[in-house]
């Protein structure tokens, strides 16, 4: 499952547990060892890409209207 911590960033956690530990080498959480699904690595990476976007996209905006 995917988290959205306080900043608005996602964060990845274990879908079994809920931890948001992870052996990134393992690709397995800390707490229960469930392997995290390639479904969910590839969904954490495009929120992550989104996040970067439109965090982009508002300092744009941002700059713009002090401009
Ligand atoms: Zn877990």
């Amino acid at each position: 499952m995917i988290f959205t911590n306080p900043a608005g960033a996602p964060e990845l956690a274990c879908d079994a547990c809920g931890c948001r530990w992870f052996d990134r080498m393992n690709g397995t959480c800390y707490e229960c060892g469930t392997p995290v699904a390639p479904e969910a690595q590839e969904e954490f990476r495009l929120a992550v890409e989104a996040y970067v976007a439109a965090r982009r996209t508002a300092q744009v905006c941002a700059g713009a209207s002090t401009a």
